[in-house]
């Protein structure tokens, strides 16, 4: 992570002023700025979110700490780019929010915009962080879940690509993927890896070629995101999975919840095969409870979207660690609020009041989602 991140301090209720934005662009130069911190009605660019990130954990020393676990295609390359931050927020103890796998508290990952054109998803990331660092002490709920709980939230995964889908802030681009176009230049569609088809639990080479939305790398954990991603889950989860057809350990503890856009429903393990997983009831049993708050429907296999997804994150989680990972396709298919680019209002009037309950909930099934149910 760079020093200009940690080195801000300022209220991060004034972020989005103009004024404040021209006087942080002769406090550091990062390349990106020129974007500004919002598009599209008040959606964060990554900058936007850089900026939030380094702000929060400045106003919040005991609460939050801020991790950068990795770089962007763009950023590997040498070429500008982004490094993948992640934050971890609690109150604080010694040895709380490691990156490693020995912490005592139970932990909740939030992962985001892994697709950059599902743009709400970043947002929904945006608001968990503030309602957690601007809670405690406050509503005795989210005061406990930070005294009992690491809430880890990955706010961007896919920073490029969202960089493409703000680079026009009146009508945002439809980039889905990175940007890594080694395999080449593309006559129709755009290059780039689609970051949740690229983790190296049951990737597979046919999901398209280089120019469709699907393309799933040249081989597995290709993208520098994937390996940032990967690596920093398999540092905070133990390895505790055993048999790829085994089911998790009954003591596995942790939530994991990958935000994409649309179609308001929840998408449990497995994505990769119709084949039930081995811990199925309890994955549908814990999605149901959290689709209780959103009225979301939980569907496995190519349920909900009608078709598999070998080689995404929330299989690779519950592949490896066996921690209950889950998919929520925020945004229903029509209305005003439907599609990648709802207006910004509909985080606010729509999509955070039915998310907030169930990132709740999800955070306190954290400590025994195999066992007694909250
Ligand atoms: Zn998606």
């Amino acid at each position: 992570m760079s020093g200009w991140l940690i080195g801000m301090r300022r209220p991060a209720a004034l972020l989005c002023t103009f004024a404040l934005m021209l006087l942080s662009s002769t406090a550091y130069s990062a390349p990106n700025l020129a974007a500004g911190a919002t598009y599209y009605g008040g959606y964060h660019t990554v900058v936007g979110h850089e900026q939030h990130n380094a702000a929060v954990a400045a106003a919040h020393p005991e609460l939050v700490k801020l991790y950068d676990i990795g770089d962007s295609w763009t950023k590997a390359q040498g070429q500008g780019g982004h490094d993948i931050q992640a934050l971890c927020i609690t109150k604080l103890a010694p040895d709380d929010c490691a990156l490693n796998s020995t912490g005592k508290k139970p932990k909740f990952v939030l992962h985001a915009q892994i697709h950059a054109r599902e743009i709400a998803t970043g947002e929904i990331a945006y608001q968990w962080i503030d309602l957690l660092v601007s809670s405690h002490g406050v509503d005795p709920e989210i005061t406990e879940l930070l005294d009992t709980r690491e809430l880890w939230i990955v706010p961007i995964a896919n920073p490029d690509g969202v960089d493409v889908v703000a680079s026009n802030p009146a009508r945002p681009l439809l980039q889905r993927k990175n940007v890594d176009d080694s395999a080449g230049e593309c006559q129709a569609g755009y290059p780039g890896v689609d970051l949740n088809r690229n983790s190296s639990f049951r990737w597979d080479a046919n999901q398209g070629d280089p120019c469709t939305e699907m393309y799933p790398g040249a081989k597995a954990a290709s993208e520098p995101e994937t390996v940032a991603i990967q690596g920093f889950l398999a540092k905070i989860f133990p390895d505790t999975k055993g048999a790829v057809d085994a089911p998790a350990a009954a003591s596995t503890t942790g939530v994991f919840v990958t935000l994409h856009s649309y179609g308001n429903d929840i998408l449990a393990p497995w994505g990769y095969t119709r084949t039930a997983a081995p811990d199925q009831a309890a994955l549908v049993a814990l999605g149901n409870k959290m689709g209780g708050f959103t009225g979301y429907p939980v569907f496995t296999g190519d349920g909900g979207i009608g078709y598999l997804t070998p080689g995404s994150t929330s299989d690779w989680l519950y592949g490896t660690r066996g921690v209950p990972s889950y998919t929520f396709e925020i945004g229903p298919r029509t209305g005003w609020c439907a599609g990648f680019l709802p207006p910004y209002s509909c985080i606010a009037s729509t999509f955070w009041p039915l998310l907030k309950p169930a990132l709740v909930y999800a955070a306190k099934a954290a400590a025994t989602p195999y066992g007694q149910l909250p």
